[in-house]
C-alpha cells in the first residue's frame, strides 16, 4: 500500500468509517467504463497509461494494442459507428495524445461518438510550463478539435466526468471527446464503499429526439406536391439503426433514392428503386430533394453547380439532428429537426395508407438511364486483362459482395476508392466503411480491425497501395489477434499511377514507389496469408479463399500503373497554376 493510502485508511478509520478497503483511479476508472458497457478499448500502451491498460484487461474489458494511436483511434471511431456506443481509445500523453487526436476529430467530423482517454503529465509542471515528460496542456489543444473535452482532477470525479463523456459522445449530433486523464489520478485512493457510490451509469444517453408536428406537416406537403422528388440517404441513415423504418419509408413513397458512400446497402443496392446508376440525372432533374442523415457538404457539390440544374429549381426537405445544419448550404423548405427514427416514423403516421407514389414518367426516365449506363460498364467489369486494371479486378470483387452479404468492405485510396464504391454494391446496412467526410487516407487497418471486432463478420479491406501505407504497420495487429480479415492492396505503384517520371534529378518523381513492391511479404512475415495475384482470376481465388479460411491475409493486387488518373474523381479539387506546363 503507498505512503498515502496508508494515511487515507487511518483517517478514515478515525472518522468512525468501518470499511477499511480502498479503490483507487486505476479501479474507479475501470469501474465507471464496465459499468456503462463499455467492453472494448483501443489503444497503445505507454506512461502514464501502461498498468491501466492491464488492469482494465484483467477486469474483463478487451484491450487491443495497436501499433500507433491514429489507427487505435480509427478503430474506435468506426467502433462507435457501428455500435452507436463510444469507442475508446486510449493512448499515452503529448505525442501518443496528438496521434489520436486526428482520429477524435475525424470521428467528430463524421459525427461518431468516440472518446479519447489520453494520460497527461503532472498539472503543475504542466502549467507553469516548467519542462515535464512529455508536457503538454493536452485539454486546451483538444478543445476545438472535438465537441467536448474534459479533465478529471479528482478519483471522487471520476464517475461523473465518464458520465458526461459518454453523453456528449452519443447524444444529439455524435461526435468525439476529449478525456484527459493526468497520471497523478490513476494513484489517487478512496474508500471502496463511497468509490463505488460515485460512479453513473447513464441513464438513456441518446434521448429521442421528436420533431414538431408543424414541420412534419409541411415535409409532407412539400412532398406531396412534387412531380420530381428524390431520397438522399446518407451514413447518419445508417447509423440511426432503424433500418426497416428506411426501408419501409423509401418503399412507401415510392421515391427513388441515392446512397451516399456509406450509406450504401442500407437498402440493397439492387433495389428497384435505387438511382445510383442515373445520378446525374436524379441530381440535375429532380425538383424535390429530400435528405436523410446527409449533409450538402463538399460529397454533393454542397447542393449546388452544374451538377444540381438549374438554380432555385428544387425545394428540399432535410431531416437532420443537429438543427445548425438546416440552411447550411441552401435553403431548407422543409427542416426537419429530430432523430431519423421518430422523423420517419412521424412522416409515416402522417402519410396514412393512400399515399400515391411518384410520377410513372419520372420513374420510368430513371430506370432507362440506370440500364444503359450499367449495360456500358458491364464488359468493362467482365475484362481479363493482365495486367489488370481497376475494372476488371473490382467486377470480381463485385461478384465475391454478392455472395457474401455479410462481409463488410472497407475502402480506401483515390481510384480504389471511387471505382470501388461504384462498381461494388452492398446488400445489407453498414457494411461499407471507408474514407468518410474528410477523404482521409490511413483509415484502413485500424477501421477494419474494430470491424472484424465489433461484428465477427468477415472483413475485405479494398487498399490503394498509398493508402495502404499509412497503416501499413497494423497487419502485426491484425496477425496478433488472428481476425478475419483479407486486405487487398490494388498495386499500381504509385500514388494515382505509377509512371510519373522526374525529368530534372535522380530522384523518383514525387507520386511513385518502388516497382514491383511485394507487399504480401509484409503479412507473411507475421504469419499470415500472403499472395500475388496478377489476374482477375487469380484475385477472385483468393479473395473467396480468405474469406472461407477467416485468416489474416493480404493480396498484393498488380494493377496496370498506367490504370489510374489523376485524384481520382475528385481531381477538379487540385489548384492550377497558370504559370507552369513548360
Ligand atoms: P454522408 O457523408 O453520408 O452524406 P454526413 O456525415 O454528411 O453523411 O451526414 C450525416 C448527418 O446525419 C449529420 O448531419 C448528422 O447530424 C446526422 N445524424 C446522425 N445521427 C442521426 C440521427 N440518429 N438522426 C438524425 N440525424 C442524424
Ligand atoms: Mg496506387
Amino acid at each position: 500500500m503507498s505512503a498515502t493510502a496508508e494515511i487515507l485508511k487511518t483517517e478514515l478509520s478515525e472518522t468512525g468509517n468501518e470499511s477499511n478497503a480502498l479503490t483507487d483511479g486505476f479501479h474507479l476508472l475501470i469501474d465507471a467504463l464496465k459499468l456503462n458497457d463499455v467492453e472494448t478499448i483501443y489503444g497503445v500502451p505507454g506512461i502514464p497509461i501502461t498498468d491501466f491498460g492491464r488492469m482494465a484487461q484483467a477486469e474483463g474489458i478487451r484491450v487491443l494494442s495497436f501499433r500507433h494511436e491514429q489507427h487505435a483511434g480509427n478503430a474506435a471511431a468506426i467502433a462507435g459507428y457501428l455500435t452507436k456506443k463510444p469507442g475508446i481509445c486510449l493512448t499515452v500523453s503529448a505525442p501518443g495524445f496528438l496521434n489520436g487526436l486526428t482520429s477524435l476529430a475525424h470521428a467528430t467530423t463524421n459525427c461518431w461518438p468516440m472518446i479519447l482517454i489520453s494520460g497527461s503529465s503532472e498539472r503543475e509542471i504542466v502549467d507553469l510550463m516548467q519542462g515535464d515528460y512529455e508536457e503538454m496542456d493536452q485539454l486546451a489543444v483538444a478543445k476545438p478539435l472535438c465537441k467536448a473535452a474534459y479533465r478529471i482532477l479528482h478519483a471522487q470525479d471520476i464517475g461523473i466526468g465518464v458520465a458526461r463523456a459518454i453523453r456528449a459522445a452519443v447524444s444529439g449530433r455524435p461526435g468525439g471527446v476529449y478525456l484527459d486523464i493526468p497520471a497523478n489520478l490513476l494513484g489517487q485512493v478512496m474508500d471502496e464503499v463511497e468509490g463505488a457510490q460515485s460512479l453513473v451509469k447513464v441513464i438513456d444517453p441518446a434521448p429521442a429526439q421528436f420533431p414538431s408536428p408543424i414541420a412534419v406537416n409541411r415535409a409532407l406537403e412539400v412532398l406531396k406536391a412534387a412531380k420530381k422528388p428524390l431520397i438522399i440517404l446518407g451514413k447518419g441513415a445508417s447509423y440511426a439503426q432503424c433500418d426497416e423504418l428506411v426501408q419501409g419509408f423509401v418503399e412507401k413513397t415510392g421515391i427513388p433514392y441515392l446512397a451516399m458512400s456509406m450509406a450504401k446497402g442500407l437498402l440493397p443496392d439492387d433495389h428497384p428503386q435505387y438511382a445510383g446508376a442515373a445520378r446525374s440525372l436524379v441530381l440535375k432533374e429532380s425538383d424535390c430533394v429530400m435528405l436523410i442523415g446527409a449533409r450538402l457538404n463538399w460529397l454533393l457539390s454542397h447542393g449546388k453547380g452544374k451538377q444540381w440544374g438549374e438554380p432555385n429549381s428544387k425545394k428540399f426537405v432535410h431531416i437532420d439532428i443537429d438543427p445548425k445544419e438546416m440552411d447550411s448550404n441552401q435553403p431548407i423548405d422543409a427542416p426537419l429537426v429530430g432523430d431519423i427514427e421518430s422523423c420517419l416514423t412521424a412522416l409515416m403516421d402522417g402519410m396514412g395508407g393512400d399515399w400515391s407514389k411518384s410520377d410513372a414518367a419520372w420513374l420510368g426516365a430513371i430506370q432507362e438511364k440506370a440500364e444503359a449506363n450499367v449495360a456500358k460498364m458491364a464488359p468493362r467489369l467482365q475484362n481479363n486483362s493482365v495486367p489488370m486494371d481497376f475494372h476488371g479486378a473490382l467486377g470480381r470483387l463485385k461478384r465475391i459482395f454478392t455472395d457474401h452479404p455479410d462481409t463488410i468492405l472497407v475502402n480506401e485510396g483515390a481510384n480504389t476508392l471511387d471505382f470501388a464504391r461504384s462498381v461494388i454494391d452492398l446488400h445489407k446496412p453498414r457494411k461499407r466503411l471507408d474514407v468518410g467526410t474528410w477523404g482521409v487516407m490511413g483509415i484502413g487497418m485500424g477501421t477494419a480491425i474494430a470491424a472484424a471486432v465489433e461484428t465477427g463478420h468477415p472483413v475485405v479491406a479494398v487498399e490503394g497501395d498509398s493508402a495502404f501505407g499509412f497503416s501499413g504497420m497494423e497487419v502485426e495487429t491484425i496477425c496478433r489477434y488472428n481476425l478475419p480479415i483479407c486486405v487487398v492492396v490494388f498495386n499500381n505503384s504509385g500514388i494515382y499511377r505509377g509512371t510519373d517520371i522526374n525529368d530534372v534529378g535522380a530522384d523518383p518523381a514525387t507520386t511513385v514507389f518502388v516497382k514491383e513492391a511485394k507487399y504480401d511479404m509484409m503479412m507473411q512475415a507475421f504469419g499470415g496469408v500472403g499472395v500475388t495475384a496478377n489476374s482477375p482470376d487469380d484475385l477472385e481465388r483468393a479473395v473467396r479463399e480468405a474469406i472461407a479460411s477467416r485468416k489474416p491475409t493480404l493480396i498484393n493486387a498488380i494493377i496496370n500503373p498506367e490504370a489510374g488518373t489523376e485524384s481520382g474523381r475528385i481531381g477538379n479539387l487540385n489548384p492550377q497554376s497558370v504559370v507552369s506546363k513548360k
